[in-house]
């Protein structure tokens, strides 16, 4: 018997199970397949520092600018200098294999090629996970069960805690790994809003190599096709610009949903269960950042397992602390009110989106309020969207 049952082993599911082995629980972390390349643009703010300050040491490919366009091309660009506040563009296969070993080396069990389906049923409790593994299902009993396994969850909706994701509710995305000379300025992300909900972005990631995807959201998940929208995004002539070429090598491609509507406020936990990561919603719905929130989520769902087992009582009342904590909180509302200003964004064919870039491009603070905003999930002030709907 495992003091928790991980499933997932993304950088939710790691950054949990992390905490939980260090801190001398016994953890279980289960895992569909450790070379799954997860869909990803690989952008990482500074936050991730905090909780991982050990990959400073690592040579990731570092991004101090950001450009925002908008669907008519307006653009602003945004540069900063704090040397400590630099992201990071990263491969996921190599990122979530890193955060996979700092888990195992802090004493957590990573259990690869185990497809969770279904948990262990005993007296009405949920007292475990059963998995399917090459060598037939293997179950795996714990006190505490944390569901990390993304998307594609079947746990969480069999869980009774949340349904499953409407078409509306995510943002569909594609995108690839290539490689080829470009113009990508090496120290720049840059994002493309669209005039429908939806953009594209461009990350470098290397002196060749870069990541270029793009996707949809709401409604126009369902009047826009991906496939069609990805190769318009790589053959549009602004693209060009930066990637002339005609012949890059597909390194990888990959097309994944993930959720557009803000944290799941009522389906965070229940009778000692805990969902974390994109199961949870923790994915800014105007930048699609979700590997930062992701981690926090494991972080302080692990601190509340501990607390929980250490006092004996593994209860949803005392499990509540998880959605109670102030950063999940914050996290909570300063997403409610990215999904309400991506919602005004959008209005008007993307003329707002174009509007607060023409305000950033010439206002220094407002410019640091947007890129903090899609950066930093920072919440912008309240009067943020008044300003917007008066300028003309
Ligand atoms: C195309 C795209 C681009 C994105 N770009 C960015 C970006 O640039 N920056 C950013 O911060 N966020 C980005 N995101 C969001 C980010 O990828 C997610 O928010 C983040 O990966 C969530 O982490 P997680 O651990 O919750 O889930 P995941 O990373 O999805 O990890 C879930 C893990 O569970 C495993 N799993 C799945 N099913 C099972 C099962 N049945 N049994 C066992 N294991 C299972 C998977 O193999 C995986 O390892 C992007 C998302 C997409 C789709």
């Amino acid at each position: 018997m495992y003091d928790v049952v991980i499933s997932g082993a993304g950088p939710a599911g790691s950054k949990c199970a992390e905490t939980l082995a260090k801190a001398g629980f016994e953890v279980a972390l289960i895992e569909k397949d450790t070379n799954w390349r997860k869909p990803c643009g690989g952008a990482i703010n500074a936050r991730v520092f905090r909780y991982y300050p050990q990959l400073r040491n690592f040579d990731f490919h570092k991004i101090n600018k950001m450009t925002i366009f908008s669907a008519d091309y307006h653009h602003f660009g945004y540069h900063w200098k704090d040397p400590k506040n630099y992201s990071i563009n990263v491969d996921r296969l190599e990122f979530d294999n890193l955060l996979q070993n700092f888990a195992v080396d802090a004493g957590a069990i990573l259990l690869d090629n185990n497809i969770s389906y279904d948990f262990i049923m005993k007296e009405n409790r949920k007292i475990g996970v059963k998995a399917k593994t090459s060598s037939g299902i293997k179950e795996y009993k714990g006190k505490i069960i944390v569901i990390a396994d993304g998307m594609s969850s079947k746990l969480a909706v069999k869980s009774g805690l949340k349904e499953k994701w409407k078409t509306e509710e995510v943002m569909l995305t594609k995108c690839a790994i290539m490689e080829g000379e470009n113009n990508i300025d090496k120290d720049t992300i840059s994002l493309f809003f669209k005039s429908y909900k939806g953009y594209g972005w461009l990350f470098p990631l290397g002196e060749n190599r870069f990541n270029i995807g793009c996707g949809t959201m709401g409604e126009d998940n369902l009047n826009y096709n991906i496939n069609e929208i990805f190769n318009e995004f790589l053959n549009d002539p602004n693209i060009k610009k930066f990637t002339p070429n005609t012949d890059y090598k597909k390194i990888w491609i990959g097309a994944y949903p993930l959720p557009g509507q803000g944290v799941n406020e009522n389906s965070l936990y229940g009778e000692n269960i805990m969902l974390i990561g994109d199961v949870a919603g923790c994915v800014n719905p105007i930048s699609g950042e979700g590997i930062s929130p992701g981690i926090a989520s494991g972080k302080i769902a692990a601190e509340t397992a501990i607390k929980a087992l250490e006092s004996e009582d593994i209860s949803k009342r005392t499990l509540k602390r998880y959605k109670l904590h102030p950063t999940i909180k914050k996290i909570s509302r300063s997403f409610k009110l990215s999904l309400s200003i991506a919602d005004f964004c959008f209005e008007k064919q993307g003329q707002n989106f174009a509007k607060m870039c023409r305000i950033a491009e010439n206002d220094e603070s407002f410019r640091e309020t947007v890129v903090n905003m899609f950066l930093f999930n920072k919440a912008p002030p309240k009067d943020f969207i008044t300003r917007l709907r008066s300028e003309n």
